[in-house]
């Protein structure tokens, strides 16, 4: 990978978490307005409270798949953090 590349690809990876951050910061789905709900089988997942089939959703309802990671390195965390004091 170039110097180039690799810039280009970590500047996706924070506009992606940028977006993540927003939306777990928020604490709603993004598509049915249900509360996130953490999974803690791993470090940054949370999903919609209607997700799974019906009769596992932590919140009962239709089904919704929405899922998302949040799960920086320290350093991207900063990075996030601090766009986001830049943009606000
Ligand atoms: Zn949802």
């Amino acid at each position: 990978m170039t110097k180039g590349q690799k810039a280009e690809a970590r500047e996706k990876r924070i506009k992606m978490l940028i977006e993540a951050q927003g939306i777990v910061a928020g604490g709603r789905c993004p598509q049915c307005s249900e509360k996130l709900f953490r999974n803690l089988s791993l470090s940054g997942w949370w999903q919609c409270g209607h997700y799974g089939a019906v009769g596992f959703q932590k919140v009962p309802g239709p089904n919704c798949n929405f899922q998302i990671f949040y799960d920086p390195t320290p350093d991207e965390h900063a990075e996030v953090l601090r766009r986001k004091q830049l943009a606000a």
